[in-house]
């Protein structure tokens, strides 16, 4: 014990030594906040935290750890919800926090791009472009905390991944900073460049464990300046999915987001923001937070107006609400916000974030939370998400007054139960959060032997001594041995 804790000390001094006082923080309450997750749910330590403020800081910074035998755990915002930036080996790992790196390096307008550093805040990005004109459309609750290059890593969703897809097709370019201290230049603005395979690309999603991400280029559209949103009252999920097909056919590429909350939906919202307005009754059984945008001479008002007209007709919509002005849309936006927040009130509890065929999204949810509630009678299923992309969180929240032991209980056992029904309906377990270390067990478990060979051999090829984010994604300290 005594051993570890002197080399620690050592490695600490040395990093210092190397790198220079400003970079290193090695401080327990300096360091606490890097090593804990988003929910607090899970606590570490690490050797130090390195906050390097270039791309040459941080080709030092992996040098000197390469140097002193010590693995990195690349960090953004710290938002992530699978454990995947914050570090599990305390004694051999240092966290490398690119918050400091957060220069805006160019705003193109005439280009449709920008070029940023990875540690840009999504929402500074998307104020700077609002600021020349245009609009970045990566939209997530995280946005005021999430970086740049935490959004390229697990290629972040959102709420308009619908219209305009997940972060992989907003990314035109990359600058990373690879294992063995090269710099992989790919910080092109070009739309279209088909030399070769994409290399850019199996850094995206790649949660930090090929390479460390430092400036971004991505596409920017023009401001949908026209904005409706609209909250509507339905009678079951399966109408809610009737009625994005219909969206998608009558509002074609102008619907910007489609959300499917519950009824429960208002009560934890409420919860956490007491003062918050709701205006329509929660008695329906399922409610759609339905957004068009659009710019230019487009007349967003009289698209939404025709087809709430439309579908309220049919009886599809039974009841809904249209937002009159910015803040009544905003204050829809927060009922949406704040159950993530009501859920975190209400203490530990499982966390879902699956993906379906969205034919049979409705029947998924019906089935997995009937199995819930056989399983576990005690507990309440919340079934909520951006479902135009088959995407839905089924959350299951212990019994308000479950002892810890008895929370974490109810959580291992929701897990498995709502995972078999997934693979029954050939879904999967990680629609957008990815795989970190909270779920690389469930990942493993799936993973068939081809795609393992090809994710181990690519991890070799790149970072063959396992110096960035070991055990995320995939425990890979015995596969390095195994034969090809
Ligand atoms: C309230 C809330 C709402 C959310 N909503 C959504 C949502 O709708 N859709 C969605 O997809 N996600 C959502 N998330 C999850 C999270 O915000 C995203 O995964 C986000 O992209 C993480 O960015 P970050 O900067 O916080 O990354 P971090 O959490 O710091 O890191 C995430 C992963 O990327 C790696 N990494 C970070 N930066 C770099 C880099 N520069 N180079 C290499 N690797 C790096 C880390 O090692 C880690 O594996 C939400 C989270 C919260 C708390």
């Amino acid at each position: 014990m005594m051993e570890t804790t002197v080399s620690i000390a050592n490695k600490r001094n040395s990093l210092r030594d190397l790198l220079g006082g400003d970079l290193v923080l090695t401080e327990a309450d300096d360091i606490v906040r890097y090593c804990t997750d988003w929910h607090g749910d899970v606590t570490s330590g690490a050797v130090a935290v390195i906050r390097p403020r270039s791309t040459a800081d941080v080709q030092a910074a992996i040098k000197t750890c390469r140097t002193l035998g010590l693995s990195i755990v690349p960090q953004g915002g710290n938002t992530g919800l699978v454990l995947g930036g914050t570090p599990d080996e305390p004694e051999s790992q240092v966290v490398l926090s690119l918050e400091r790196m957060n220069r805006i390096r160019k705003i193109d307008s005439d280009d449709f791009s920008a070029v940023v550093e990875a540690g840009c805040i999504l929402a500074e990005l998307k104020d700077a472009t609002a600021d020349k004109g245009m609009f970045f459309p990566l939209a997530l609750g995280a946005q005021g905390t999430c970086r740049i290059g935490g959004n390229v890593s697990t290629n972040a969703g959102g709420i308009n991944v619908l219209r305009y897809g997940m972060t992989r097709e907003l990314v035109l370019g990359l600058e990373v900073v690879l294992p063995d201290g090269n710099i992989f230049d790919g910080l092109s603005t070009l739309r279209k460049d088909n030399r070769g395979i994409d290399l850019k690309q199996l850094f995206i999603g790649a949660e930090g464990t090929l390479g460390i991400i430092t400036a971004v280029s991505l596409k920017l559209t023009p401001t949908p300046d026209n904005v409706a949103t609209a909250l509507l009252a339905l009678n079951s999920l399966s109408d809610a999915i009737t009625l994005y097909r219909r969206a998608r056919k009558d509002c074609c590429d102008l619907m910007s987001a489609f959300e499917f909350l519950p009824p429960l939906a208002f009560t934890l919202a409420k919860e956490a923001i007491p003062d918050l307005p709701i205006p329509l009754s929660a008695d329906y059984p399922a409610y759609v937070l339905l957004e068009i945008s659009g710019s230019g001479l487009v007349d967003i008002d009289d698209l939404m107006q025709r087809f709430l007209e439309g579908v309220m007709e049919s009886g599809l919509v039974v009841d809904g609400t249209i937002a009159s002005s910015h803040s009544q849309a905003r204050n829809l936006w927060l009922i949406r916000e704040g159950m993530n927040e009501g859920q975190a009130k209400r203490g530990a509890h499982m966390r879902t974030d699956i993906s379906i065929p969205l034919p049979q999204l409705a029947s998924f949810v019906a089935d997995a939370e009937a199995a819930v509630r056989e399983a576990l009678p005690d507990c309440t299923s919340v079934s909520y998400g951006h479902v135009g992309d088959g995407n839905v969180h089924l959350n299951v929240l212990p019994p308000s007054d479950a002892t810890p032991e008895e929370r974490h209980d109810r959580i291992y056992r929701a897990k498995s139960v709502v995972s078999t029904v997934v693979d029954t309906y050939h879904g999967s377990i990680s629609a957008e959060h990815g795989i970190g270390r909270l779920k690389r067990k469930d990942f493993e478990d799936r993973l068939s032997s081809t795609k393992r060979r090809l994710l181990v051999a690519i991890k070799r090829a790149i970072d063959p001594d396992l110096l960035f984010n070991p055990h995320c994604q995939i425990n890979l300290d015995a596969a390095m041995d195994e034969p090809d």
